[in-house]
């Protein structure tokens, strides 16, 4: 076993990121080391490359960035018994404290103090990566590295469309990132009637086709809402998936909701927004869900059989893979919104 590794770390509190050799880490009783066989890039990832201001207030450096990832555990704890060395992982990336109320009480993904991989701790966009065991989900060994890292992503999207009822419903996925786009195919596969899908971005309108949306609309061309309602007969949609945080998309998508609709909201907005309770929620009599994160495990139950079963193929929306050292480019591509999900490979 060597000593050191290549990371990309976050080494300076500037834009960019550096590639270091960095020492491998230690891990305590109860984690394990996984080597990184692949690392995709996450939306919050180009936030801490670009340093933005939510990046400035959360980041401390240096910091080891990166969190979807698969891997081979290496080596494990002495307490750790359910995980084995040569086990195939992937990592659910919010790492709840065991003992507080919101995990005793199997709501975990909304567990106050929870600690983020490569965010709050050293991340994945390295040759290794160490993490308490009780993280870490066993994949089929056939399983394409770059499609077992994305889970962690693509669960997010089972968990917002799978949040209520979609069989026989219509559907509107307002932003058509990579969790937008999963989820046009998580919502068809599940047996929704129709889904419409929004996006500004031709590429990923163009892949939302391919993820089976009914109508991928151009919202910079034409006005969903209008789109909608005269798709469903001036009644409106009976779900919202909102997954682009853009506050325009999210006045349309509550435009486009039916009286006594759902809404799954997933989507950050990058500022506080208003929104019109009266009309949009009251009135309107609608279910409003805020999704965070995944229901451990359930949600990766739900992610393994989507897509072990071919329900649904993610690989459409994984349109770039690059060793780690090509980072550059890598982020580039995202920054100028021509990529879906990118993958890294670190080996
Ligand atoms: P992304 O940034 O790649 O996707 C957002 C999409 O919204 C982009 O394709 C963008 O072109 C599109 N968009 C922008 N303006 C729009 C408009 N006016 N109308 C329609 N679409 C518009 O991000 P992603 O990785 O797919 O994640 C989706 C969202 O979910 C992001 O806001 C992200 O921060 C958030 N997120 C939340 C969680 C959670 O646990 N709640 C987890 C991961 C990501
Ligand atoms: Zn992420």
């Amino acid at each position: 076993m060597p000593e050191t590794m290549r990371a990309l770390c976050k080494t300076r509190p500037e834009a960019g990121a550096e590639l270091i050799e960095a020492p491998i880490p230690q891990i305590g009783p109860d984690d394990i080391l996984v080597k990184v066989r692949a690392s995709t890039i996450c939306g919050t990832d180009l936030h801490i490359y670009n340093w933005d201001a939510w990046a400035q207030a959360r980041i401390k450096t240096p910091l080891i960035f990166g969190h979807e990832c698969s891997g081979d555990v290496v080596e494990t704890g002495k307490n750790v018994r359910d995980v084995k060395v040569s086990d195939y992982v992937s990592l659910e990336t919010h790492i709840a404290t065991e003992e507080s109320y919101q995990t005793r009480i199997c709501q975990a993904n909304v567990e106050p103090s929870v600690r983020i991989l490569g965010v709050d701790r050293q991340g994945s966009y390295a040759e290794y990566v160490a993490v308490p065991a009780r993280v870490a989900w066993k994949n089929p060994k056939a399983m394409a590295p770059e499609i077992a890292s994305i889970q962690e992503p693509f669960g997010n999207a089972v968990y917002t469309v799978l949040s209520a009822p979609v069989t026989a419903k219509t559907v509107l996925v307002t932003g058509c990132g990579p969790i937008g786009l999963w989820a046009v195919g998580i919502a068809k596969a599940s047996g929704a009637q129709a889904v419409y899908a929004t996006d500004i971005n031709p590429k990923r309108l163009a892949i939302a086709e391919e993820m089976g949306a009914t109508i991928a609309i151009n919202s910079a061309e034409a006005d969903p809402v209008e789109v909608i309602k005269r798709e469903t007969g001036g009644i409106g949609v009976d779900v919202l998936c909102e997954m682009s945080g853009n506050p325009r998309a999210i006045k349309q998508g509550f435009d486009a909701l039916r009286n006594g609709g759902r809404v799954s909201i997933l989507g950050i907005p990058s500022r506080p927004i208003e929104v019109d309770i009266a009309n949009d929620i009251v009135f309107k009599g609608a279910t409003i869900y805020g999704i965070s994160g995944r229901l451990i495990w359930e949600t990766w139950y739900q992610t393994q059989a989507f897509i072990t079963t071919g329900m649904v193929n993610p690989s459409p929306v994984i349109t770039h893979r690059f060793k780690l050292e090509e980072y550059a480019e890598a982020f580039k591509l995202m920054n100028d919104g021509d990529a879906a999900k990118v993958a890294l490979f670190p080996q």
